[in-house]
């Protein structure tokens, strides 16, 4: 899915790096007839999902440390509610539209719909660079706009999470914003927030974690027992560093992990312990490398399975020919153009989507609100035990559309979003 977008995200996540001049709401609507296509559904149900409920567009006036005020604009856009609550996450970049918000918006209906959670999708943002404003200036903003999203937001109705420029503590003033306006402590507002004040254990590494988890099961589909694959990992981060250290410890090789500087290399896999994280020493994967090769390279490079796990679009029309690895693993949002997803079908490499792989995110980001609304924290192990069966459930449901519809992964994961939306529509009727 090839997006507008720049860099990272938490519940979703989204694209980034544009190489294909499609939108986000471009990509969104044309997954929707792609997979209405494959389905007997109701014309009129499809329609609806083509836009979204409500887009609320707000201006925030931000008073900055020197005195002066400048006006940001923000946006919520919500997609659709039909399963339960929106849910989507709030980015902070000088490149959010209405229209991405709406295209992510819809993104997200089909991830949790894919992942039978009772929400539906949203997404929101501010257009603004955050790297230009300090603490204060971040938590004023953060806590106005909570203020002017108070009317559409709520633990029962819309509950933003992090995305690209926004973190748990940016939750955390979120979560106190809207809490004190409402005249009660209300955690379920947002996810992503530190557990300390109703966060989730495990919130942080589930995306990796949920990666993981696919690519052990594609594994196992595909006949290649875990202890003689060969894995190569793009991006050391949150994502890719959660699934590789996952794969290692359940015996794959990784031969290979990266960031942004290159990646460490060794044919008979590396040992991944030695490799400081993104967080424990950012942009360091080939500092203490023995050899190292190039991103390019990597995604090139004769092994079992790939994992794009750094940024949007990198596999494309120009090396998707050249990819020699047999299966391949969505971690990032959007790592596969349109164009390369058409090279993978017709050399029958397969493509399991981010919408299923990396959904780890907003599922536990599912468990920390049931968490929030019922009061009760739950044990790391009990997340990441419940993460396995939802995973497993979703990749079952999925398989099934590939083995029974003969189509790709990516298109069978949209099937069965939309058969569960188309159905949830059908059974509420449309009022008045
Ligand atoms: P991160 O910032 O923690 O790590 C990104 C990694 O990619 C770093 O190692 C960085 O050096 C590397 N990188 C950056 N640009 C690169 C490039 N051009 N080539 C190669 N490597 C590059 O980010 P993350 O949270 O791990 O997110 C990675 C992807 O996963 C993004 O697409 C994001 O949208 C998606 N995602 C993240 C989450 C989440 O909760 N973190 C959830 C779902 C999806």
């Amino acid at each position: 899915m090839a997006s507008n977008t720049t860099n990272q995200a938490a519940d979703a996540g989204e694209p980034e790096q544009q190489t294909e001049p499609e939108s986000a709401l471009e990509t969104a609507r044309r997954q929707l007839e792609r997979a209405a296509i494959h389905l007997d559904l109701n014309a009129n149900v499809i329609e609806r999902l083509k836009h979204p409920m409500k887009v609320q567009r707000v201006s925030i006036p931000l008073e900055h440390d020197d005195g002066h005020v400048e006006v940001f604009t923000g946006y919520r856009a919500q997609h659709d509610s039909v399963r339960g609550p929106f849910k989507g996450g709030m980015r902070y970049h000088p490149a959010v539209t209405e229209d991405e918000c709406i295209g992510l918006s819809m993104w997200m209906t089909w991830k949790c719909a894919v992942m039978d959670l009772p929400f539906g999708g949203a997404k929101g943002g501010i257009v603004i660079n955050p790297k230009s404003l300090s603490d204060g200036e971040k938590e004023r903003l953060t806590r106005r706009f909570a203020q002017e999203l108070r009317d559409v937001i709520g633990p029962m109705h819309d509950i933003p999470a992090p995305d690209m420029g926004t973190d748990a503590r940016a939750m955390s003033w979120f979560m106190d914003a809207y809490s004190m306006l409402e005249g009660e402590t209300t955690p379920g507002v947002v996810t992503g927030k530190p557990p300390v004040i109703g966060g989730s254990y495990g919130r942080e590494d589930a995306p990796g974690r949920s990666v993981a988890i696919i690519a052990r099961e594609a594994c196992d589909y595909y006949g290649y027992p875990l202890e003689e694959t060969t894995v190569a990992v793009q991006g050391f981060g949150s994502v890719g560093a959660n699934a590789a250290h996952l794969l290692d410890e359940w015996g794959a090789a990784v031969v290979a992990v990266s960031d942004v500087n290159g990646a460490a290399y060794d044919p008979s896999g590396l040992e991944i312990d030695s490799i400081p994280t993104h967080e424990e020493e950012p942009e360091a994967v080939t500092k203490y490398a023995d050899e190292t090769i190039s991103n390019e390279e990597l995604v090139e490079l004769a092994v079992d399975m790939l994992i794009p796990a750094a940024v949007g679009n990198v596999l494309t029309e120009d090396n998707a020919g050249d990819v020699r690895a047999d299966i391949i693993v969505e971690g990032a949002n959007g790592p596969t153009t349109f164009a390369a997803d058409a090279i993978f079908e017709e050399r029958n490499v397969p493509v399991i989507p981010d919408i299923l792989a990396n959904a780890g995110g907003v599922t536990v980001s599912y468990f920390e609100w049931l968490q929030d609304i019922n009061r009760r924290a739950w044990q790391l192990e009990r997340v990441n035990e419940e993460l396995e069966r939802e995973m497993l459930t979703a990749w079952e449901a999925v398989r099934e559309e590939v083995n029974t519809r003969e189509i790709s992964w990516r298109d069978a994961a949209y099937v069965v979003a939309l058969s569960r939306l188309a159905k949830a529509h059908e059974a509420r009727g449309l009022w008045p």
